[in-house]
């Protein structure tokens, strides 16, 4: 049962928001800075505080609980379609008779026969199929076995939110980070504003225990969300993914290039402006291979 509820996600879920409001509820239970202001009547510490957590818990459960970018089915892939719509309008554009010879008596042609014709220049390495789902993975692509499924643009799985990090909600965990570290700095200072001296070590453990355990928590998130956010703000200004930069010997695109020859790096503006703005999904095999030939 508990082994169903863990993989289900409930469980972290469930105690990411038992985590987040019973800190809050201490912070508001002590003498904090925040807990003096409510008294005092400026309510807009209080308010603004309450707001933060409130929106990191909302982005919490957005990151959670949306498609990471699965890839659905060989059909379904847009760029198999992109990939397959450019090779349809290449082949509209030869003369009949060139293509005579590949269609003989095959007036329809099978997505299976479009793959091996696509020519080349897009396609310079070819596509793969997955050994677990058996769907073509479309380049960056990469099978998470927690989720059992495809993801775009893999970037990891978190066992935090239960769900991976890929191409639809890399920039959503982005966001979140940064909400998440201005709550758990704010936090961690109102923790510590309330924190109040004694005259005996056992007096003053019994009057700050639960703040010296927010103080606690807020102090190591603030240190793992910090150093998360370093990493995803550096990997989304080079655009590249954590699978890419940790395993990069292993990938078949990648391991026969320099450590500093990046195919999908369009410089530090354009790639945080692609990261954070462009919400569609992209063609990597493109992008790859139009840096293959020089032209970008
Ligand atoms: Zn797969
Ligand atoms: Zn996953």
């Amino acid at each position: 049962m508990f082994k169903n509820m863990f993989r289900s996600g409930c469980f972290v879920r469930t105690a990411h928001v038992i985590l987040t409001w019973l800190t809050t509820l201490v912070l508001f239970l002590h003498n904090t800075d925040l807990r003096k202001c409510q008294e005092r009547g400026d309510l807009l510490h209080p308010v603004m505080f309450s707001a933060l957590v409130l929106l990191s818990v909302l982005l919490y459960f957005t990151v959670s609980l949306m498609d990471p970018g699965f890839v659905l089915s060989d059909d379904d892939t847009k760029v198999n379609r992109n990939v397959k719509s450019v090779f349809r309008k290449h082949l509209a554009e030869v003369k009949p008779t060139a293509i005579c010879g590949l269609f003989q008596g095959a007036p329809v042609v099978r997505d299976e026969e479009l793959e091996k014709m696509i020519p080349q220049e897009h396609c310079s390495v070819k596509q793969r199929r997955c050994g677990f789902c058996f769907l073509l993975q479309p380049m960056r692509a990469r099978h998470c076995r927690t989720c059992q499924r495809c993801v775009r643009r893999f970037d990891h799985h978190c066992p935090w939110i239960d769900n991976c990090v890929g191409e639809r909600n890399h920039r959503w965990f982005l966001l979140y980070l940064c909400v998440q570290f201005a709550a758990v700095c704010w936090a961690l200072q109102a923790a510590w504003s309330g924190v109040v001296f004694a005259s005996s070590w056992q007096q003053w453990f019994s009057r700050n225990g639960f703040l010296l355990g927010a103080i606690a928590v807020t102090g190591v998130f603030s240190v793992v969300v910090l150093l998360l956010l370093c990493i995803h703000l550096y990997l989304a200004s080079a655009n590249t993914t954590t699978w890419e930069f940790m395993s990069r010997h292993r990938i078949v695109y990648l391991k026969h290039r320099d450590s500093e020859d990046n195919p999908f790096d369009r410089g530090v503006v354009c790639n945080l402006w692609d990261f954070f703005c462009v919400c569609r999904t992209v063609a990597w095999e493109r992008i790859y291979s139009r840096h293959a030939n020089g032209t970008v």
